[in-house]
């Protein structure tokens, strides 16, 4: 190991708290110092290469040094790097904002910008909130989210989250929400087999509106993939039920895209799949490609119309960040739907969702793997102790991490939930890349589970 690397591990330790990080664990290691990356591809500061199996977190979707979004960036750069969104514009706020409104939807009018995924879920949790209140029922305050959930780390968000492990620790900071059945077939909550269920997790969520709607202001879910929760896909048609019975009980749709936006399951958004618009999209992640931090709100007319009023009528939404619409955020955003039009990424995407649907049934025949998933390229494969019970790998084992640890050794850099082993690589990732990327989970797997 370099000096260089010996240095920047020392600092890391010694100054550096890691999010989602057990730190008593990590300063027992050597920290992996990343410092280049190159298409699908990470440099760490000995010259090792790993392909970035989980898009850096779930936001990179062209691959490092895309040229389009590096222009981007260094072009307006050299114009404005800042500018504050409260009162005046700039022009790739303005400019991003239509080009988002084309892409969405049909039904999406209105673009409220933040920073992280979480700010624009509270934003869309607090706009909805508001417009009930502005639209003279004060009494639909609360919501109803999904078991397994997640939709960031701030208060509000922790408060419509579903994932146990990471929110019950701060139950009594929390408002009360109503929570639906995960849409989780492989451990079916509600004990019932799809088909033959007849998507009863809705029918449940559709229950819950039926008896509260007077006091409901929105339902919040992930459509398709609930991705945090383990890479839970949800069974066709469960996301028309959800609007169906949000319309019919005159209770709001928020979908938060945070993790499924931007081609990850083989459409540009999730909701598309099945046709439907919600009154809120929620946008973060890889909406600048994975570039900088950047989220977006965005609401259709209706939603909008509501906060308009005198100023003394105090209906304006008070809510703001200081980065929100940043100029260089935005204008890498720009490169990346540009990204989207030159490489043909979601047309060239369909085949290597093919390829990997067509590996993936292999994996089903490991002896440890209970269950295979996927929508588009996101996937979760899920290790189990026992194939029959579906009894869970106890958590000390750490199976998952045993499994990234090994892929590491073979160039592929991977980060599981719990049991369940996570692939989802940038969308534009070369086929060639993508099948080493199979192949070394694969092993990884058989290697951890079975020894060999
Ligand atoms: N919503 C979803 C669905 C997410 O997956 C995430 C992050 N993993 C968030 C919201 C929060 O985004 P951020 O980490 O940018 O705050």
């Amino acid at each position: 190991m370099s000096d260089r690397t010996k240095k920047l591990g020392a600092y890391d330790k010694e100054f550096v708290w890691h999010p989602f990080t057990q730190m008593k664990e990590y300063e027992e290691k050597s920290p992996v110092v990343i410092e280049g990356g190159e298409g699908a591809y990470l440099i760490d500061s000995e010259g090792n290469k790993y392909i970035d199996g989980v898009s850096s977190l779930w936001v990179n979707i062209h691959g490092h040094k895309v040229p389009e979004i590096d222009n981007a960036i260094k072009d307006q750069v050299d114009k404005l790097s800042h500018s504050t969104l409260l009162g005046v514009t700039n022009p790739p706020a303005a400019e991003l904002a239509k080009d988002l409104i084309e892409i969405c939807p049909e039904g999406l009018k209105k673009v409220f910008y933040s920073g992280d995924g979480a700010s624009a879920v509270e934003v869309a949790l607090k706009m909805a909130f508001q417009y009930w209140k502005q639209k003279d029922k004060p009494e639909k305050v609360k919501f109803v989210c999904l078991g397994n959930g997640y939709h960031g780390d701030t208060l509000g968000a922790v408060s419509v989250g579903g994932i146990d492990l990471f929110h019950s620790t701060f139950k009594p900071l929390l408002f009360e929400s109503f929570q639906a059945p995960s849409y989780y077939c492989y451990r079916c909550p509600l004990n019932k087999e799809y088909p033959s269920c007849d998507i009863a997790c809705a029918t449940e969520l559709d229950k819950i509106l039926s008896e509260h709607n007077d006091e409901i202001a929105a339902v919040i879910l992930e459509p398709y993939v609930q991705a945090a929760g383990g890479m839970i896909v949800s069974p066709e048609g469960y996301l028309k039920k959800v609007r169906e019975s949000c319309d019919k009980y005159d209770v709001l749709l928020i979908l938060d895209e945070v993790a499924t936006g931007f081609g990850r399951t083989g459409k540009m958004f999730a909701c598309e799949h099945e046709d439907v618009t919600p009154d809120m999209l929620v946008l973060g992640k890889g909406l600048t490609g994975g570039y900088l931090p950047l989220s977006a709100t965005i609401t259709t007319q209706e939603v909008y119309d509501a906060f308009l009023g005198d100023y003394e009528e105090f209906k304006t939404f008070f809510h703001g960040h200081s980065y929100a619409g940043n100029p260089v955020s935005c204008a890498a955003s720009m490169g990346n739907l540009k990204a989207f039009e030159n490489y043909n990424t979601l047309h060239e995407l369909q085949d290597k969702v093919q390829f990997l649907e067509d590996e993936l049934k292999e994996f089903g025949g490991l002896k440890h793997v209970g269950d295979v998933r996927n929508k588009g390229a996101m996937v979760g494969i899920e290790l189990v102790q026992d194939k029959e019970t579906k009894e869970p790998y106890a958590p000390e084992l750490k199976m998952g991490w045993k499994v990234a640890d090994l892929a590491m050794e073979d160039g592929v850099l991977l980060r599981p939930l719990g049991n369940v082993v996570v692939l989802m690589p940038p969308v534009g990732i070369p086929m060639e890349d993508l099948k080493k990327l199979v192949h070394v989970t694969y092993s990884s797997i058989k290697k951890a589970t079975e020894g060999s």
